[in-house]
């Protein structure tokens, strides 16, 4: 320990004063003195002292209290009591408030000596330790803030789109990618909710059909054509995390194979319409053997199935285009009353069973009746096709908020879960049916784009052995009449 170490004395002690000066200076302390408590804190401020030695009165005022005050400004400095009086509370209170010892006379030069020296090293003791805490815990804090700015970078230069919201749909984190896509700029957004900050309905939807839809992927269009398929992934105890991919580019790849399948197959309606209408004028141009007249049958059933694969391209081709017929106020239950009508024969034919179930006061839909037409036609034309002699066929509509909702399930086959993320693909047909069945593939791509046209969604549950559900939501159009009759 250094010797030039500064002790200032705060004594009011007249006749001790003179011992405590000679014992610091014979150990080559510096000394310095504080005759009121204005000195005393001017010194203390202006020389930080090592050590201060205190008595009990100072200048009228508790030594006891002083010290209390001063400690909580510098907590580190060591205190010495000089205590006329050692009662037992006194002593309690003493140490208490943090002072480090505490002398009372009778006092030798040699007591000071010790008292002072065992004080300067505890206090040093301390501040080593303090200073050793220190430089550890801000290793430790340096390391974590250094992996929080690797975080950081990759957040902010990853290719993909990341938002992290809480529970509440309040932004939490937002890399520069999402901004970008809608439009932020440098906007201070966190902690709002993220509808309130992006008004984009594709946003909206998808957020709005987590708890329905366990379909987790989700488009997201801009005006300018950019398209981002956005992911919803929940995190436990923080909300949910949506990843958002650029998938402009795949967009206008898969727009150019329908815009060349769409071309190829309208230029090939017109020679099939020829080779029937040849076909058919065969017998009148002179007689035809059996044999001739079977395999011109043959022709003619072939060129219908090209021909019902040709228009069912086209129409996919329309519907996918967005070509939209007319949007009107229809009514689901009467377009599939319509269907059944019309698929009666074949549920009798294969003596199947319909159950329809139709909630009263359903809400009508705004949609194209030809397509609705058509995504019911198919959906309850293959449960007929797929479902065995004799099974079970049910159709449920039901209206819940602002949608209604229809389901269609079978007691067919059921589809094997490998295929039924694919079974919305065009030409994708699962392995449960027989290549003998007929089909081309598109039903399903048809029905998902009238869905998707109709801003509804569309998924499959399906046990293999048990049947398969088909459910389609799509939002209902409410007028005021509708609403007021249903609250
Ligand atoms: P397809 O012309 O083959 O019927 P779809 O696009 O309509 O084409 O259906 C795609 C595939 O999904 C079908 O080939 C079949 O494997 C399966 N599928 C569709 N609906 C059902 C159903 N109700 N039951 C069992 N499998 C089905």
């Amino acid at each position: 320990m250094p010797k030039s170490d500064l002790v200032l004395l705060a004594l009011d002690n007249p006749d001790i004063l003179p011992l405590f000066e000679r014992a610091l200076a014979a150990a080559s302390y510096q000394v310095a003195f504080a005759r009121d408590r204005a000195a005393l804190d001017k010194v203390l401020q202006e020389t930080s002292p090592a050590l201060l030695i205190i008595s009990d009165k100072f200048k009228d005022a508790s030594g006891i209290e002083i010290s209390s005050n001063l400690l909580e400004r510098f907590p580190t400095l060591p205190i010495l009591l000089f205590a006329t009086q050692d009662s037992p509370t006194f002593i309690k209170d003493a140490l208490r408030v943090g002072v480090s010892d505490i002398l009372t006379p009778p006092l030798r030069i040699d007591d000071i000596m010790r008292i002072v020296e065992n004080s300067l090293k505890r206090a040093q003791r301390i501040g080593d330790w303090t200073r050793r805490e220190v430089r550890r815990t801000t290793a430790s804090l340096e390391k974590r803030i250094n992996e929080l700015q690797k975080l950081e970078t990759i957040f902010t230069h990853i290719e993909d789109g990341v938002m992290i919201l809480d529970s509440d749909n309040r932004i939490l984190l937002m890399n520069p990618v999402v901004r970008r896509a809608f439009d932020l700029g440098q906007k201070e957004i966190s902690g709002q909710n993220v509808l309130e900050v992006i008004a984009h309905p594709d946003l909206r939807s998808l957020l709005d059909s987590t708890s329905t839809n366990p379909l987790q992927f989700y488009e997201i269009g801009f005006e300018d054509g950019r398209v981002f398929n956005a992911q919803y992934t929940r995190i436990p105890d923080i909300g949910v995390a949506i990843t958002m991919q650029d998938i402009t580019y795949f967009k206008r790849i898969d727009q150019m194979k329908s815009d060349f399948v769409h071309t190829v197959s309208h230029d090939l309606r017109s020679p099939l319409t020829a080779i029937l209408g040849y076909v058919d004028l065969l017998d009148r141009v002179g007689p035809l053997t059996d044999q001739q007249r079977e395999f011109i049958q043959r022709v003619r059933i072939s060129v219908h199935n090209i021909t019902g694969l040709v228009n069912d391209l086209l129409d996919l081709g329309r519907i996918e285009s967005g070509f939209e017929g007319q949007k009107e106020i229809v009514p689901l239950d009467g377009i599939l009353n319509y269907t059944l009508d019309n698929l009666n024969n074949q549920i009798a034919a294969k003596k199947q069973h319909l159950h329809l179930d139709l909630a009263p006061h359903l809400p009508s839909l705004q949609g194209d009746p030809i397509h609705l037409r058509q995504m019911l036609d198919n959906l309850i034309g293959n449960s007929i096709k797929y479902t065995p002699e004799g099974g079970d066929i049910s159709v449920s509509v039901e209206a819940k908020g602002e949608q209604v909702i229809l389901r269609i399930s079978d007691t067919g086959p059921g589809i094997p879960p490998a295929d039924q993320p694919h079974i919305f693909d065009k030409f994708y047909r699962a392995s449960n049916v027989a290549v003998a069945v007929p089909g081309s593939g598109l039903g399903l791509a048809i029905v998902k784009s009238i869905v998707d046209n109709h801003e509804g969604r569309i998924w499959v549950d399906s046990v293999i052995g048990q049947g398969t559900t088909f459910t389609v939501v799509l939002p209902a159009y409410r007028t005021e009449a509708v609403m007021a009759r249903s609250s």
